[in-house]
Order: structure tokens, then sequence, then C-alpha cells
């Protein structure tokens, strides 16, 4: 078969799923809540029963540590799933409004109606959480879903064709794997809804195909999210939550610190205690730890490696790491610290296992670096001064804020995840997933007569309403 001949049958492929989707979108919106919870609990047994396998897909894509895809992967879809099950009949019920003066004699209520026929396109670097997530609150909410996994992790993409495949049929749920072709096809489509997790310059080119039909999105994108340690942060804890936040998942997490901004008067404390919280974590020679995954694959091993010469080059001192292997696409643990913004390591996100520190004087110069930048997907504040704490926050914007933290915000259920203008559109998680996948759709009832003074011939009454 020639890759002409081969295109056409996906696209056919494509197109005949979306043809059946549409056709049961409204059986399914008129789905109650146990038929969706039946539906949520397969996905939820189901991930329970192949933890296993999901461990052996995800460490054949990248050599992740199968501990650490049950913390990035395995728990947050069974947190998700499990709190949707919770909620979901009271999330599904009509929400009355009260009544103002002007509406005298109406009632109104606002009904969550699923969106229709929805496209899930999602990244390599949780490739399971970051597939089935959304997929879960998009079958809570009573929608279709064609599903395009990433084609960098192949193992993890097959697992879940093989998944969805046997709980759904497909013209409820279908999965399409396969590279930007595949996509772009899919992306041609009159979808109700796109929910995009990825670039933000993927974003933009999804944005624009779901503009051709207006469909609406979600975007839940990236960029370069800071971290301030100030002078009252506890420097020992503070520098632990960031080694773990950075290098987990080998730095290919959308919320890692992607640079820190530290106080210069403690610039040299933290960074010796980031190189022990490393050593700890890691031990001396991390190549060798199964607890450090690897860097996804060459291109992006590459692009790591220019960024960190090119750093050198231009005179940021190498703290601790640099070791590289490209046969093995590893980068060790690695801090930098004398950058100056005119390197490339300070211009894009770093998406890998290198961790830039910049000192700052004041609070004012802080948040200056922050904003002259895009606004983050997560912002971390390391602080124990309240009026610190409160002039960062006021003076600057991100999608989430962790306050002596960092990235466990992802887990929480009941705060909305996502990104502000070029690291994200819209928000996911919990309800906020489930009104993001809905129409919110108003309902008004007129329960006695007409509002008959405000029809022409107009009268002095209407003008002075
Ligand atoms: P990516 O944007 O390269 O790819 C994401 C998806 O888009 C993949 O399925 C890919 O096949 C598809 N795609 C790629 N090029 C395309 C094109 N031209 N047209 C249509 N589709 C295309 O992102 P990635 O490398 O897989 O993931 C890394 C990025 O994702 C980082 O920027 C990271 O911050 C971000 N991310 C964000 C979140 C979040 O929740 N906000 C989570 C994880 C990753």
């Amino acid at each position: 078969m020639t890759l002409a001949t081969q295109n056409i049958d996906i696209e056919q492929d494509i197109l005949s799923v979306f043809n059946a989707q549409k056709n049961n979108a409204q059986s399914l919106a008129n789905t109650n809540a146990k038929i969706r919870k039946d539906k949520l609990r397969k996905l939820l047994d189901w991930t329970i029963a192949h933890e296993e396998q999901i461990g052996k897909a995800l460490f054949n894509d990248f050599k992740k540590n199968p501990a650490e895809t049950n913390l990035g992967e395995i728990l947050g879809v069974v947190g998700e799933i499990k709190h949707l099950l919770k909620h979901l009949n009271s999330w599904m019920k009509p929400q009355s409004v009260p009544t103002p003066m002007n509406m005298i004699g109406t009632s109104a209520h606002v009904r969550f109606e699923p969106k229709g026929v929805c496209l899930i396109i999602s990244p390599w670097n949780y490739p399971f959480n970051l597939s089935i997530k959304p997929l879960a609150q998009a079958i809570a909410a009573g929608n279709t879903v064609m599903l395009k996994p990433s084609e960098l992790t192949p193992n993890t993409s097959a697992l879940l064709k093989k998944m969805l495949s046997e709980l759904f049929e497909e013209n409820e749920v279908a999965v399409f794997e396969g590279d930007v072709e595949v996509s772009q096809t899919l992306l041609n489509l009159p979808f109700n809804h796109i929910f995009f997790t990825g670039s933000p310059a993927i974003g933009k080119i999804v944005m624009s195909a779901a503009a051709k039909n207006l469909t609406s999105v979600t975007l839940e994108l990236g960029g370069k999210s800071p971290c301030i340690v100030d002078e009252t942060a506890n420097i020992k804890k503070a520098a632990e939550k960031i080694a773990w936040g950075k290098f987990i998942n080998n730095g290919q997490t959308c919320i890692a610190p992607d640079y820190v901004l530290v106080h210069k008067s403690i610039a040299q404390e933290l960074i010796s205690s980031l190189k022990s919280a490393i050593t700890t974590m890691y031990g001396n020679e991390p190549k060798l730890s199964p607890d450090y995954c690897r860097i996804v694959n060459n291109r992006h091993f590459n692009r790591l490696n220019g960024l960190l010469k090119e750093a050198v080059e231009n005179g940021a001192t190498l703290e601790i790491g640099g070791q590289t292997d490209d046969s093995d696409n590893y980068i060790a643990p690695t801090i930098l610290s004398s950058l100056t913004d005119s390197m490339k390591i300070m211009q894009e996100e770093i998406f890998g296992p290198i961790l830039p520190i910049l000192s700052f004087s004041t609070n004012e110069e802080a948040i200056g670096q922050i904003k002259s930048r895009e606004k983050p997907l997560a912002m971390y504040i390391n602080s124990n001064k309240e009026s610190n704490i409160k002039y960062f926050m006021d003076n600057s914007s991100a999608g989430g804020t962790v306050i002596n933290d960092c990235v466990i915000h992802y887990g929480h259920t009941e705060i909305p995840f996502g990104g502000v203008n070029n690291s994200g559109i819209g928000k996911s998680g919990g309800i906020w997933g489930f009104i993001e996948f809905s129409n919110q759709r108003a309902v008004m009832r007129q329960k006695f007569g007409t509002f008959k003074m405000i029809y022409p011939p107009y009268t002095p009454f209407v003008s002075k309403l």
C-alpha cells in the first residue's frame, strides 16, 4: 500500500468515526448520571487492573520508573475519576438562580449540556494521565471523544488504543494514533470542542484550525514557570521541593520550575542545598539511578544539549551536572548560575533537567524578571513573610501558584488547572473540567403574563425605566 492510499484510508476512517459519533451524540447527551458513572468506573477499574502494563509502557517509552508512573500518571487518574464519581449527580443538576426585580414573574436555571463530539490531543510527557483525565471529564459531561495521543510515546499510545477499544464502541470513544498528519486531518473536522495539551506554538495551530469552525477550545499549554525564593524562605526545604519538582520526569513537566529567582543574600546557600538535594535523590551518579528517567528522544536531547552548551559558552557557571550521553538521551541534573537574558535558555521553555538560578536584590526586580516574559502556567513563591507573598501575588499573573511548595497543585481536585494567555486558555480538573466540556445553557420560563409595558407604542414609562 502506498503512503497516499494509506493516508486516504486514515482520512476515511477518521471521517466515518466522526460521523458515527455525531449520530450518537444526542443519545449520549440524554444519559443520566448512573450511566455516565458506569462508564467512569470502567475507566477506573481498567486503570487499576493494568497498573503494571501502564508502568511497562512508560518504561519502554522513556525509562520512567514505575513508581514515578504511579505518582505522576496513575494516582492522578484514579483520584480524578473518584472525584467525578462522587460529585457527578450534583453537578448534573440544573442550577437554579435568583430572580432579579426586573424579571419578576419568571424563573430561570442553568442547564449543563454536553458540547457534543470532542477532540482531545495529548502530549507525551504524562501520556496516560493527560489523555485519560480529560477523557473522564468529557465522559462525565456526556460527550463523545476522539483522542489523538502523542506519537513520541508509542508504547503508551498503543496501550491507550487497546484500553479504549476494549471499553468503548468507537461511536463513543475512539483513539487515533499517529503524528502531525493525523492530528491535522482531525483538526479539519467541525468538532464541538477541542481539548489540546501541548506547546504554545502548536496551541496556536490548533486554535486557528478551531476558528474555521468556531469550535470552542481548551488549550493546556506551557512556558517558563518561575520559582521565587526570598530571603525569609526555609532554604533547605525550598531546595528539596524545587529539586523534586524540577527533576521528576527528567524536567519534562509542564509545571516544573523553569528557573529560580533567589534573593542574592541566600543564593549560594540555596545552590548548595539544591546540590545536596540532587545527590540525596539520585546519588553521585544519577545515570545509574533507577529513579531518573530519560529525555524522550534524541531531538529533544539535542535541543537541551544545545541550550546548555550555548549558556556555558556565553559565561554561565555550571554549578552541578552538565554530563551528557546522547546514546542514552541522558543529561545529568544540572544547575546553572550567572545567566543573562540574551541566552537562549532564558528565552524558551526548557522542559528538561537544567535549572537556571537568577538572583535578585529587590522584590520589584524579581517581579520585573517575571513580567518581562509571557504569563506563566505556574509561579512558585517560597517565603515566610506575608507582605512579600502579597506583593508577589498582587503584581503578577499566572495559571496557578503554590506558596512554599511546587508542582503539587496539579493533584488538587478542588482548584482549576490551566494557564493564562500564552500558557493556556480554559481550565480543567474536577468541576472545572465538567464545565469546560459542557454548554451552560440558560433556560428562562415566563410564569405569568407578558411584559407588555415594554412593547411599542412606547409610553413615557419606558423612557423612565
Ligand atoms: P506538542 O505541542 O509538540 O505536541 C502535542 C500534541 O500535538 C501531540 O499529540 C502532537 O502529535 C500534536 N501536534 C504536534 N504538531 C502538530 C501540528 N503541527 N498540528 C497539529 N498537531 C500537532 O507538545 P509536546 O512536545 O507533546 O509536549 C510538550 C509541551 O506541552 C510543553 O510545552 C509543555 O509545557 C506542554 N504541556 C502542557 C501541559 C498542561 O497541562 N498545561 C501538560 C503537559 C505538557
